[in-house]
């Protein structure tokens, strides 16, 4: 339930409607927006008192929020969230795109593809330190001492960095280095983990879970902004589904789904979501017609050596390639459209 108050209501009226809120057995949030302000009954609660606040002083209205998600809604907060990383904004006006290996292997390596994505147009830089590797046998990732190399190739270049965090654990010590921290795609849900960085004052760039419906996907996010962390991006990397050919399915209408039911930005990932390095220029098109915020790539400056995910992943002369080709027409010619009879 969402109580939207009159222009003119008195912070009196207002703090009156957070008390009943509360008393009623909800979690009452304010909303402050440019032109209103809403205080939004979350959890659960004795509905009918809320709805009795129609007639105290200062509402304007009572509506329901029918999603089950509620501070991610755009119902509750119609305007978007822009998300801010150093100079970067997510769900701005700009395409943002986040560009690096899938693995810190060494500094060598990150600091040569830092300096190669960012000359081609990246505005921030990812790396994993700590990676969830489907066997225990394959690379784990560097770990602090990859943190120590994105920290220090954030200093080098100016980019932003973002690294993955998989435990509560490491959550201080990332936040030490990383202005930005992506829940993988397996903990997406991992409550203890998104409790836990709904508490920091970082950005937190959560992936889609490969088998998680849009409605899950909101919900994890739900529990960082009810937790008190609004820094969210979103990002879709691609589900599971009966296809083989491809790693997995990118589902790109879940993009301009999500952009029509949360306020939140949304980015797409098409190395994760495709698998396919040969997939990954037409399918950021195709992610940002369909509404993405920006894009997360993988770039290796030799992918055939590369200690995880190489055939999703760029060399620097393909990445370059496909900043540019970002920025064609759809098609070389106008696109053909059939002609009634
Ligand atoms: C990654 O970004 O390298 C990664 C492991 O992604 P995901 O969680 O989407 O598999
Ligand atoms: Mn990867």
């Amino acid at each position: 339930m969402v109580v939207t108050m009159l222009d003119e209501a008195t912070e009196e009226q207002v703090q009156h409607i957070i008390d009943r809120v509360n008393e009623a057995g909800y979690q009452a949030r304010v909303i402050r927006g440019t032109e209103r302000t809403i205080v939004a009954a979350v959890g659960s609660g004795r509905r009918h008192e809320i709805d009795a606040l129609r007639v105290a002083p200062g509402v304007d209205n009572v509506v329901p929020i029918a999603q089950p998600f509620k501070l991610v809604s755009r119902q509750l907060i119609p305007e978007r969230t822009v998300v801010k990383v150093g100079n970067v904004q997510f769900g701005g006006p700009d395409i943002v795109v986040i560009a690096g290996p899938c693995s810190i292997e060494s500094y060598e390596q990150l600091h040569s593809t830092a300096i190669a994505v960012k000359r081609a147009g990246a505005v921030m830089l990812r790396g994993g330190a700590y990676k969830p590797r489907t066997s225990p046998y394959d690379f784990q990732g560097l770990g602090r001492e990859a943190l120590e190399m994105l920290a220090e190739v954030r200093r080098a270049t100016g980019l932003p960095v973002v690294t993955e965090v998989m435990s509560t654990e490491d959550v201080d010590l990332i936040c030490e280095y990383a202005d930005m921290l992506q829940v993988g795609a397996r903990n997406m849900q991992n409550f203890a983990l998104l409790r836990r960085l709904a508490q920091v004052h970082k950005p937190v760039m959560l992936k889609r879970g490969p088998s998680c419906t849009v409605k899950e996907w909101l919900l994890a996010a739900e529990y960082l902004l009810t937790g008190g962390n609004q820094q969210v991006v979103l990002c879709e990397r691609g589900i599971k589904t009966f296809e083989t050919e491809m790693r997995n399915t990118i589902d790109l209408a879940a993009i301009a789904l999500v952009k029509q039911l949360s306020h939140l930005p949304v980015i797409a990932d098409p190395s994760h979501g495709t698998g396919r390095s040969n997939l990954i220029a037409p399918v950021s098109r195709a992610a940002i017609a369909a509404g993405a915020d920006g894009l997360m790539i993988e770039v290796h400056p030799c992918p055939e050596r590369a200690l995880s995910d190489g055939a999703q992943s760029l060399d620097f002369d393909a990445f370059a390639r496909m900043m540019k080709a970002l920025n064609a027409p759809l098609r070389s010619v106008p696109v053909p459209l059939g002609v009634p009879a």
